[in-house]
């Protein structure tokens, strides 16, 4: 079996590689390494190994996770947020990847006014048209967008999306594409964005090649999740 170090210098070398093929500079591409139901030992092994973004799911979880490991990473949020755990999310995440409604924008700019923060935020974007999926759907992105923007407490620094299971990861392109060019879209109307959170262990070279700035990946550090 291979080790978490062994996972992550792979999955490093093909995250260089996918750069170097688009001629990318692989520092622009940073590694969420998703840690849900991976164990607090488990975590500490990724970061001895030289991990430093952690991506979870559960606010609970993380939390207890946080608690435990500390802010020597940092901690994105990328699961689907309840409005009323916005404010947990707001004192524990240092980004949060998957804001999909102006509710939730709304609730969150709230609590980190209270806080006296501005939290790092990106818009979901369900590209799929899939109702399983969440993310907002992608006639009213622009519209949102505009709307995260204005919120003083809230910094939108780019966009997320999950594109639907695929046996083949090139499957995955046409909606990393269509992430892509709704961000140009956005920029051309005044909303400088920096950040595409895309790609997870099955498809994130193919990502890169589109322009992620941001990948996900857990199973491919971690291995296969007991759940
Ligand atoms: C679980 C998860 C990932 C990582 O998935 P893997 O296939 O294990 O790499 C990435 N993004 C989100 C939003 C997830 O929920």
């Amino acid at each position: 079996m291979s080790t978490i170090r062994e996972n992550l210098v792979h999955v490093m070398e093909r995250i260089e590689k996918a750069a170097r093929r688009v001629g990318r500079d692989p520092k622009e591409v940073k590694l969420v390494a998703v840690s849900k139901t991976v164990e607090v030992n488990r975590i500490k092994e990724a970061i001895a190994a030289g991990i430093s973004i952690l991506g979870e799911n559960y606010v609970q979880e993380a939390k207890r996770k946080i608690e435990e490991i500390g802010r020597q990473v940092e901690w994105h949020f990328i699961g689907h947020l309840q409005t009323n755990k916005a404010k947990y999310a707001v004192r524990l995440f240092d980004m949060i990847h998957s804001v999909d409604s102006l509710s939730l924008a709304e609730e969150l700019n709230r609590r980190a006014e209270k806080e006296g923060q501005v939290i790092k935020v990106m818009m979901e974007v369900n590209l799929s048209g899939e109702r399983t999926k969440f993310g907002t759907e992608e006639e009213k992105a622009f519209e949102l967008a505009k709307k995260i923007f204005e919120l003083r407490n809230l910094s939108l620094v780019g966009l997320m999306t999950m594109p639907p299971y695929f046996d083949s990861p090139e499957a995955s392109r046409p909606y990393f594409i269509k992430l892509r060019e709704l961000k140009e879209r956005l920029e051309k109307e005044g909303i400088p964005l920096k950040e595409l959170s895309m790609g997870m262990s099955s498809d994130f070279e193919i990502a890169i090649e589109e322009g992620a700035t941001y990948v996900r990946v857990g199973t491919a550090i971690f291995g296969p999740r007991s759940k």
